[in-house]
């Protein structure tokens, strides 16, 4: 298997030139995160684009441009210097019908001192035929504009050329030849993410810090557990130049959380035992589920609770698990990373898992647990079948008789009958439910 790296690509540009529509077009419906992604405090898109075998991130740094002339210009210097640290590639838009317009030159100032690859875009072009009428773009520094309208699409097709062109042939590449389990390390900053890669790797290979969001290198680390191979890309870590807001931080490092999390097979949630779930957490782990991924939440920072450690572990398991009822399949483990304490229960949980996503059930096993469900619950007495499709994650299909309306209880019925037998105990598993031969719509 072959880990990707995607080149992430930045939409910088002045308020009204058509920054969304441009996003949308660019991304079509393949929006990864949108703006009511919890924690995602301001508008920023994040999504995935795909042109001639080339893969990008695209993101657009925009939303935050309200108020004032200065703060403005203010808030767009924290969106740049984010995409100094993390864009490879830089989309500056403009406005065909706004030719000299003081904001587009103030941004061109600013993306100079950046000193990454720029494309200068004219967005609202519909009706440019000829490559002078775009001369006077040229004075924002930018020889070869690229005009397009992103409302009818046009042109976006040679955007997209000169993008994967400028891109290079390296845009796929791959990270590391061979590798068993792909694990990203996530969760809220400060919760001791990067402690625990420090522990687990045994060296101090990650800047570890207590205030959120500090400078940080973005690290790849590949180490063995239980004979198993690990690969940590530490994409959550996010590098901080200058002065950027905490909103600013929190939201982008929510942006890479979620990526990371797309890209893993495996990952553990940390969160804070002093803080307890947040809202972020629950949704991260609604799209675990919903992505497939296998997880495991790590409690941290134990040795800082105060009194009978035994006592609260049980109330907090206890509290966790009404909270948690979504993925009663989820694997708690209480550590200090810091400490180094149970950290090797906690590798073995995300060994369990991952081999827990690879699990096939022989169809005679299905078939007894089928039989043993109908015996004790009448609901489900009418399904015809019940059979993997695939491993990795574990995807199996529910068949009933023509004309049946398939609940969800039977559904989730079924599917604690597999888990009574397969536990497959942080891993979620999809069961898809088909009516005489064709895909239950509800
Ligand atoms: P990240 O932002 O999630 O990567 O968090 P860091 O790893 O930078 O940790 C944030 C702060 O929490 C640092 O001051 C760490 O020393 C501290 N910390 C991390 N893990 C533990 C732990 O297990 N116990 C205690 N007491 N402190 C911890």
């Amino acid at each position: 298997m072959e880990k990707i790296t995607k080149k992430v690509v930045a939409i910088i540009g002045r308020p009204n030139v058509g920054k969304s529509t441009f996003f949308n077009r660019m991304v079509g419906k393949r929006v990864a995160i949108e703006t009511e992604i919890a924690g995602a405090t301001r508008d920023r898109l994040f999504g995935e684009v795909s042109w001639c075998g080339t893969v990008f991130d695209l993101i657009d740094v925009a939303g935050v441009e309200t108020g004032s002339k200065s703060e403005l210009t203010k808030s767009m210097q924290d969106g740049v210097n984010l995409v100094i640290e993390n864009a490879d590639l830089v989309l500056f838009l403009v406005d065909w019908n706004d030719k000299n317009n003081e904001m587009d030159k103030n941004v061109a100032r600013m993306l100079k001192k950046a000193g990454k690859p720029v494309i200068l875009v004219v967005n609202k072009a519909d009706n440019v035929k000829r490559q002078e009428d775009l001369e006077e773009f040229k004075r924002l520094g930018y020889q070869n504009p690229v005009p397009v309208s992103a409302i009818s699409g046009k042109s976006t097709g040679d955007l997209l050329d000169v993008i994967v062109k400028e891109l290079g042939t390296n845009t796929i590449t791959p990270k590391s030849k061979v590798f068993d389990i792909d694990l990203a390390i996530i969760g809220r900053p400060n919760v001791g993410k990067s402690t625990l890669l420090n522990t687990i790797i045994g060296e101090k290979r990650a800047i570890v810090s207590s205030e959120a969001g500090t400078t940080r290198d973005i690290i790849d680390v590949e180490f063995f557990h239980k004979g198993k191979k690990f690969l940590i890309s530490d994409t959550a870590g996010i590098r901080r130049p200058g002065k950027i807001s905490k909103d600013t931080i929190e939201s982008f490092s929510v942006i890479r959380t979620y990526q990371a999390l797309k890209d893993c097979d495996a990952a553990i949630l940390v969160i804070d035992a002093e803080e307890g779930l947040v809202s972020l957490d629950t949704n991260i782990l609604g799209k675990a589920k919903e992505w497939g991924k296998s997880i495991v939440l790590a409690i941290n920072k134990i040795d800082l609770v105060p009194g009978d450690k035994d006592e609260y572990m049980g109330r907090m398991i206890w509290r966790l698990q009404k909270e948690l009822n979504f993925v009663p399949w989820l694997p708690i483990v209480f550590i200090s990373a810091e400490q180094d304490e149970n950290l090797n229960a906690l590798l073995s949980q995300v060994v369990n898992a991952f081999e827990a996503r690879q699990t096939v059930i022989p169809q005679e096993e299905l078939d007894l647990i089928l039989a043993n469900a109908k015996e004790s619950n009448f609901q489900v007495y009418n399904v015809k079948s019940l059979k993997q499709k695939k491993a990795n994650p574990p995807i199996f299909e529910i068949t009933f008789p023509a004309k049946a309306k398939p609940h969800f209880t039977q559904i989730r019925y079924i599917e604690n009958k597999i888990r009574d037998v397969y536990p497959m105990n942080g891993t979620p598993v999809f069961l898809d439910n088909i009516v005489l031969g064709k895909k239950y719509k509800k």
